[in-house]
This record gives structure tokens, sequence and C-alpha cells, in this order.
């Protein structure tokens, strides 16, 4: 077993080309950006803009700190376990992250040297996309942790967007479930052409509406995440609501 510690400058990192990469869902590379920006609406945050509607501030998964998005994604001790059990399939070990964009660029740089196409890179964009529909699922739908199935998720969906990008790929979806670095030692395969679209602000009165995913519970539909740009100020920005008018909304 291999032991690697990384410290990567997070100055240094050129995120877009780490995120938009086109190897995981467009809403996934959209959460994990957000992620790395530290701009999901965890409890802590919420907290922090006067937007919690109860006190309850604390990490659904443990219950023990507050639910910082480093402490969510990373640090909650179950959710580290998860990454470091991925880790381990090609022998590395990580320290602690000091924040998500340090970590998230620590795990590229720690198997730089495998091929750009190694499923080695999907796992990030996995684990957190997997993290936080179970985090949704406890806080909405009463659902509980099970470390076995959350384990067997973030490999699933590994896997599968895996097979996806490259349907060559000669191994089978059970065998990369089980063991994910044989997709390494097998890489004479090609990636589908990817298709490249950037976001675009949108036209000069319109506002554009990116949502990370839904859920219909009964007869209503409850949108998980929403962001909201104008053409030329983001929702962040006071003067973006001060001029917002009812029929803006497109
Ligand atoms: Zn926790």
């Amino acid at each position: 077993m291999v032991s690697k510690l990384y410290e990567v400058h997070s100055s240094n990192v050129e995120w877009g080309l780490l995120v938009w990469r086109g190897i995981a869902p467009p809403k996934v590379e959209l959460f994990t950006w957000l992620v790395i920006r530290k701009r999901i609406p965890v409890k802590g945050e919420l907290a922090a803009r006067g937007l919690l509607v109860d006190n309850n501030f604390l990490c659904p998964l443990c219950g023990l700190f507050t639910e910082e998005v480093s402490h969510l994604l990373f640090s909650c001790k179950v959710m580290w376990l998860i990454w470091m059990r991925c880790a381990a399939f090609w022998g590395f070990s990580f320290v602690g992250p000091n924040d998500p964009g340090t970590f998230f660029s620590s795990w590229h740089e720690a198997n730089a040297s495998h091929s750009a196409n190694s499923i080695w890179h999907l796992f990030p964009f996995a684990i957190l996309w997997t993290i936080w529909l179970l985090r949704n699922n406890i806080i909405f739908a009463n659902g509980r942790l099970d470390f076995v199935q959350l384990f067997f998720l973030v490999r699933t969906r590994a896997t599968v967007w895996f097979k996806a990008r490259f349907p060559d790929c000669s191994c089978s979806v059970d065998d990369l479930i089980s063991d994910p670095t044989i997709a390494d030692k097998r890489r004479t395969f090609k990636a589908l052409a990817s298709v490249k679209q950037r976001w675009e602000v949108p036209p000069s009165g319109f506002l554009k509406l990116n949502v990370d995913g839904a859920m219909i519970i009964g007869d209503e539909t409850t949108l998980e995440f929403v962001l909201i740009r104008s053409a030329y100020l983001s929702v962040r920005d006071p003067l973006f609501w001060q001029n917002l008018r009812p029929f803006d909304m497109v």
C-alpha cells in the first residue's frame, strides 16, 4: 500500500479545467463547481444569511457539527471514510482537507500520472453528488445513512458515467464496481467525442435558471437548488433584487 500526502495551493489551480471536463453529467459538474466555491445551500450558510427557517443548523449526517460545506462533504466522519475507501483502491491516502477546492485539486494531482481519462477523476464528482443526494434524502424524506449502500452508490455512479463516456471499455459494470482500477489497466478504448458547451449569461432582460435536481412529493414538485443569473448581475448582488420586476421571471 502506497501512502501519499499532497498539499496543493489553490491559487495556482485552473479550476475550470478540473471541473468542466465533460466527464460527469452537467448538473453534477455544476454542483461540484458550486462546492469548490462554497456556494451550496448548507445550513451553516443559510443561518449566516438569516435564511434558516429553524434553529437546527447541525450536520444531518452526524448531528455533531454545524453543517458547513467542508464538514458535510469531506470531514464528517463517515463521509471522509468514503473518500478514503475510494482512494484506497489505488493505494492512496490523504490528510484532511482545509477546503473543498484544495482537496479537489489534491485528488487530481495525486494521480496525475494516470491518463486524464482514468476513472479516478470521476470519483470526486460521484462522491460529492452521492453525499449531497443522501443529505437531501435525510432532511426532506426522513432517509437514513447506510454506509454500505452509500459506498456502493458512489462506485456505481462513477462506473455508469465512465461506461457512458467510454462505451468500448471491455470491463463489465460489475467488475468496475468491484475494482475500478481495472479500467486503468485496459486503456485501449477511446472516449466519445465530447460536446463542450460553456455556460453563457442570458440576453439582457432575461433571467437564466439552472436547477440541480428536483423531487416530486405527492402533488408538489420541489426544486433542490436554483441558480439565477441576469445578464449583468449575480443573484448574490443586492442590486439584482432591487432591479427585479415580476415579468423578468421567464
Ligand atoms: Zn457531520
